[in-house]
């Protein structure tokens, strides 16, 4: 990042830790031969392979090194969980799938073109807070439901949700439960046992690895049909796997067990100074999400009046966003706002910052001061 602009938007993605990359070099220089390969080589590549999956099942609390499929990210993990799931099911009428509204796109796209091919997809509320009530799952499962697929924690306001809460519901219904922690696994402690979760994604780069790396845990047994067939990652999914990816993950997931206990409670303070600094500039303005079941780095922050793309383009010296990266540019606003409440208005009036591990205190004094003034001097649109 370049020495004047202060980044805020670590929910879009983080910058790979130097531990991270010095780990996954030399498997792109000089240890380059494929894991599938029957030479010495590729031997120690799949050695390293082995290595790199055991590390994210201990770090998952998993049981089985067979459990963690490497994926590409965090959207093909959230597809091959659905779809994988939904087609693989043996009874022809299980074919319903219950989610929430505030799913990441990856997720509910999923569920969208499930929906077209004849499957009943039914979306359970979330309340002002973007928190999912348990009671709604219980009351949305047939006889027909497969799946039941809940984020743990959300990319825009940082609600986190009861997962194991919605986990012991799904397991009394004998129903799957897939959670995407792509958010979640940074800042909270995970071990999907204690959960209760069958499936459960995460993505490497939103915890100081690479872009194009990700990983689905799959609780042993859980009927699953692979979206690409093939010999690789236990017949789950085909391709050549990414080694100095996985190698990646497993080095960011390693910094995080020792680094996230002392991190997060740093990260939830700079947080709460940076939202106490706006609420004093901005009287007017309010935060979203939840205020005991957030994210630590999250901070949503709408201030009516203004347009969140207009304040973000006036601020060239801040990196923040208006609702979620994927969903910026889009001229409608956030899908997440509006399902918690928020009209149009105001769901374009807010801005997302998010803070990580090298948020310092002069970077919260600087966006605060810079969003107040901006703010400020320039008078509400229309
Ligand atoms: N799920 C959530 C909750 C996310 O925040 C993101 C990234 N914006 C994704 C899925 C997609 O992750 P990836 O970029 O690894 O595909």
């Amino acid at each position: 990042m370049s020495h004047n602009v202060v980044y805020l938007d670590y929910q879009a993605t983080t910058p790979v830790d130097q531990r991270v990359l010095d780990a996954m070099l030399p498997f792109l220089t000089q240890q380059y031969a494929n894991p599938s390969s029957p030479h010495q080589p590729g031997r120690r590549a799949a050695s390293a392979l082995r290595a790199a999956r055991r590390q994210v099942k201990t770090s998952l609390g998993a049981e089985h090194d067979t459990e963690i499929v490497f994926t590409s990210g965090a959207t093909e993990a959230n597809h091959l969980a659905i779809l994988g799931t939904a087609t693989a099911n043996p009874r022809p009428d299980a074919d319903h799938i219950i989610t929430t509204p505030i799913e990441h796109q990856s997720v509910l796209a999923t569920c969208d073109h499930l929906s077209r091919a004849g499957y009943s997809v039914t979306t359970v509320p979330v309340d002002h807070h973007g928190r999912v009530n348990p009671a709604d799952v219980a009351v949305a499962i047939t006889p027909h439901t497969v799946l039941v697929s809940v984020m743990y924690a959300n990319n825009e306001i940082g609600t986190i949700q009861p997962i194991a809460d919605i986990a012991a519901i799904t397991r009394r219904h004998n129903v799957l439960l897939h959670t995407d922690a792509a958010q979640a696994i940074g800042a909270l402690d995970i071990d999907v046992n204690r959960l209760g979760v069958d499936l459960l994604t995460i993505s490497a780069h939103k915890i100081y690895g690479p872009k194009g790396i990700g990983a689905l845990y799959i609780r042993r047994g859980t009927p699953l049909r692979p979206q690409y067939a093939g010999s690789q990652e236990h017949g789950f999914r085909a391709g050549t796997i990414n080694l100095p990816g996985t190698i990646a993950l497993a080095e960011a997931l390693r910094i995080l067990a020792t680094e996230r206990e002392h991190e997060t409670p740093r990260i939830a303070q700079l947080r709460d100074s940076l939202a106490d600094r706006l609420l004093a500039a901005l009287p007017h303005a309010h935060i979203n999400g939840s205020p005991e079941h957030r994210l630590p780095g999250n901070l949503s922050l709408t201030i009516p009046g203004i347009d969140a793309a207009d304040l973000i383009d006036a601020l060239p010296d801040l990196a923040i966003s208006n609702g979620s990266a994927c969903a910026s540019g889009h001229a409608k606003p956030s899908h997440v706002l509006t399902a918690i409440g928020l009209p149009d208005s105001d769901a374009r009036a807010t801005i997302r910052l998010s803070l990580g591990r090298e948020t310092r205190e002069s970077d919260i004094e600087h966006a605060a001061h810079r969003i107040g003034s901006s703010v400020a001097t320039t008078p509400p649109p229309g």
